[in-house]
């Protein structure tokens, strides 16, 4: 028969395999929550700055306008002195001038149309990426429900295996509790190893006839010196 101390490590393990399977579920989701938390900065990000080009488009029509309707009242200005002036040399200044400022009116106008269409357009396409931003949070929604509902069922779920564990650990004997709790928080997984055809279960190191038999006799957990895990001798 087993000896009870190393029944009892062996019952332990079990539990903890249970607690730290559950363990990794729970971390699982983590990345799930990062991606959808990652979609949707990305969507504000967008927003965010096709806003800030809108604005900035909103800010230059309005300087353009201001400038065209400066531009415009000097030129009608130029156009009426035109018909007052008389001679000859002045006349051809004046229409010179009046050309010029023709040509530049019809630029600041340009530059204006083009301007007010970017602004009507980037509204648009913002109006629509709000839209879809909208949408992305309800179908986020329903994906955070989901995870949440996962968390709190595996959370409880989590605390059932650890009473479950706690109580297991209280069969096991203090001074070899301590010690496998240790070497299980530095491993992470099973750390509790029957010694397989004369050597260690973990990583396969020959332990001496002698202190084999050794084990067998006294039941003894004993650490692996090449490993650190825990080792017991198997009856027969
Ligand atoms: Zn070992």
């Amino acid at each position: 028969m087993t000896n009870p101390d190393v029944q009892a490590l062996i019952d332990l393990q079990a539990e903890d395999d249970i607690v730290e399977g559950i363990m990794a579920q729970l971390d699982a989701i983590a990345p799930r929550l990062a991606t959808l938390d990652s979609v949707r900065a990305a969507a504000i990000k967008a927003i965010h700055q096709l806003r800030a080009a809108v604005e900035a488009d909103d800010r230059k029509r309005v300087e353009l306008g201001q400038r065209l309707a400066e531009h415009k009242e000097r030129h009608d200005k130029n156009v009426a002195q035109l018909d007052l002036v008389k001679r000859m040399r002045e006349a051809t200044a004046a229409v010179a001038q009046v050309e010029m400022g023709k040509k530049v009116l019809l630029e600041l106008e340009q530059s204006h149309r083009d301007v007010v269409n970017r602004a009507t357009e980037g509204r648009k396409v913002l109006a629509d990426k709000e839209a879809a931003l909208e949408q992305l949070d309800g179908q986020q929604a329903a994906a955070r429900a989901t995870i949440t509902a996962e968390q709190a069922a595996l959370g409880e779920t989590l605390e059932a295996a650890r009473a479950k564990r706690n109580a297991r650990a209280e069969g096991v004997t203090n001074g070899l509790r301590l010690k496998y709790d240790r070497i299980r928080q530095r491993r992470r997984s099973q750390s509790l190893f029957a010694i397989e055809s004369g050597a260690c279960g973990a990583c396969d190191t020959a332990i001496p006839v002698q202190r084999r038999q050794a084990m067998t006799n006294s039941g003894a957990v004993e650490v692996c010196e090449a490993c650190g895990v825990l080792i017991y001798a198997r009856e027969g």
